[in-house]
């Protein structure tokens, strides 16, 4: 049915509704297709003009005045104004104020600047706005999402019969790697249907076990999933950030002998901070073992599988139960775009559901794919799209050749710092996140000599005061956007590198700046003490 057949129509009774005038501002006909191109060009023009005009990675505006400026714009007006005008207003207010991720002073993060045939695809994606929950809803892209979700499945070498979804990123695929490994022990050990009957009696001595450096969404997840934060027991790591594999043996050891119930091991490829990657295999033969899921946090070194070079770094990851994958950060996804995969389909059941007005059981019998049942999201985006579109017009190994350029790089930013008397590495790279911190002989020996500040409480050790400011200060010049963490207790920066057209020269100029503000900022808060 096309707006060209209403059109053609003989309104016979004059008080049946007519459409609005705001209905020009949807497609469906001839003019709303002129109003998207002209609309999406509009849009394009602004963001290449921002792109073009733009010196810095940030602007260096800081909060309070960006919430002055924006609080004055109307958010619900009555009338409306020309999209042209609106777009400028977004143009002025928002563009020019929001970080450069294309930027090479932009490494704080796990956030990556886009490849162009993923924005390519956001468009198709967003205009179709097609939704995964059903098949009505989603036909092609429900059948590709199963293509790219089988593919990535091969890629970590699961066996036939493995299944997953796309998910808005770590967190969410995280969530359900442990929903399912909760229902699935409680299935296994109490024989008891979390879904219908709840937790049992033996909820409260549930545990997660993971390293000290994993994500906190496995704690989010357990708060989450009514067991609480504290059912997750951290393991250390060794000085390499990857868990401690006699640490675990005697942790689990501990919770036996005091009657608890581990029912997960989260093994991370690529923490947050480190990029370091725990024992695989290792883990997976506890879990095997001791009748753990095995989940593989490997949002941010999942990348490594697309690469023959890297992807000995995930050897075991294919015996996991479960893997989480991030396409948003080390592989040049724009947000949000990521994947739950899962070694047997069949575990699923634990989620199973049907809605008669979405995806009735006869579908399931009759094989049609409504996604919902794999997800815990209902509407969902085509995000699968995404990837598709960035490897096909890449090929997988341009992609891996950016993967394997950014860890290059982080190997050859490492050797700059090692070789700064001024800057400190703090750990070898694994993946390309470079932890390190400004020190020099004189803060090391003002941090160590303590200190009380004015209300008598221990005084924040210089050390970590000059990193800080490091960090802040090269954000409010918008010269570089910087990452800040702690590294056994004291403040450290980070550069997580995933731009592929960044150079080692471009963060050689970081450094000086970074050794540069240190020396400055280091006389400033010695000579006040
Ligand atoms: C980023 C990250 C997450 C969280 O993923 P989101 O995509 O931000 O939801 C989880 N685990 C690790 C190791 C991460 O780096």
């Amino acid at each position: 049915m096309t707006g060209n057949e209403f059109a053609g129509r003989v309104r016979s009774d004059p008080d049946e509704p007519t459409p609005p005038d705001a209905a020009s501002a949807f497609l469906g006909d001839e003019a709303g297709n002129a109003a998207y191109e002209d609309a999406i060009d509009r849009a394009r023009e602004h963001l290449v003009e921002s792109f073009a005009t733009a010196t810095d990675p940030y602007e260096g505006t800081d909060h309070e005045t960006l919430r002055e400026r924006i609080d004055d714009l109307a958010v619900f007006p009555d009338e409306g104004d020309s999209l042209e005008s609106v777009l400028e207003t977004v143009a002025d207010e928002v563009l020019g104020d929001s970080v450069r991720v294309h930027d090479p002073g932009c490494i704080a993060h796990l956030h990556c600047p886009p490849a162009i045939p993923a924005l390519a695809a956001e468009l198709l994606l967003s205009g179709t706005n097609q939704s995964m929950d059903s098949f009505d809803q989603a036909p092609a892209a429900s059948v590709l999402e199963e293509r790219v979700v089988d593919a990535c499945c091969a890629l970590f070498g699961y066996p036939a019969g493995a299944d997953g979804v796309f998910t808005g990123g770590g967190t969410a695929s995280n969530f359900l790697g442990l929903l399912l490994a909760r229902d699935w022990y409680c299935e296994t050990e109490f024989d008891r249907t979390v879904q219908t009957d709840g937790l049992p009696p033996e909820a409260s001595d549930l545990r997660v076990l993971c390293s000290d450096a994993a994500h906190f969404t496995a704690e989010q997840a357990a708060h989450h999933l009514g067991l609480g934060e504290d059912a997750v027991v951290t393991v250390p790591t060794d000085s390499d950030r990857r868990i401690d594999l006699v640490a675990l043996d005697e942790t689990l050891e501990r919770l036996e002998a005091d009657g608890r119930h581990p029912f997960a091991l989260i093994g991370t490829a690529g923490t947050t901070d480190f990029g370091s990657i725990d024992p695989l295999r290792a883990l997976a033969d506890r879990a095997a073992d001791q009748g753990l899921w095995f989940h593989v946090d490997a949002a941010y070194g999942g990348a490594c599988a697309i690469s023959d070079r890297l992807r000995s770094k995930l050897t075991g990851i294919d015996c996991a139960d479960s893997i989480a994958v991030d396409f948003h950060k080390l592989f040049y996804q724009p947000i949000s775009c990521g994947a739950f995969l899962l070694r047997d389909g069949d575990k699923y059941r634990f989620l199973e559901r049907n809605a008669a007005y979405l995806n009735p059981e006869r579908d399931d019998a009759a094989g049609v794919p409504n996604l919902v049942s794999k997800s815990t999201q209902t509407t969902r985006r085509f995000d699968a799209l995404k990837p598709f579109v960035t490897f096909n017009a890449l090929g997988r190994a341009g992609v891996a050749d950016c993967v394997e350029y950014v860890c290059e790089l982080a190997d050859a930013v490492a050797d700059e710092i090692r070789a700064e008397p001024a800057l400190e590495l703090c750990c070898e790279p694994e993946l390309s996140a470079v932890v390190f911190r400004y020190r020099s002989d004189r803060l090391t020996r003002a941090s160590e000599a303590g200190g009380r500040d004015a209300g008598d409480e221990p005084a924040t050790p210089p050390v970590d005061r000059v990193n800080r400011a490091i960090r802040d200060e090269l954000l409010a010049d918008g010269e570089v956007v910087l990452a800040r963490t702690e590294v056994d207790g004291t403040a450290a920066l980070k550069f997580t590198l995933l731009n592929p057209k960044t150079t080692v020269s471009n963060l050689r100029e970081a450094l000086d700046s970074i050794v540069d503000r240190g020396e400055a900022l280091e006389r400033e808060v010695i000579d006040s003490a």
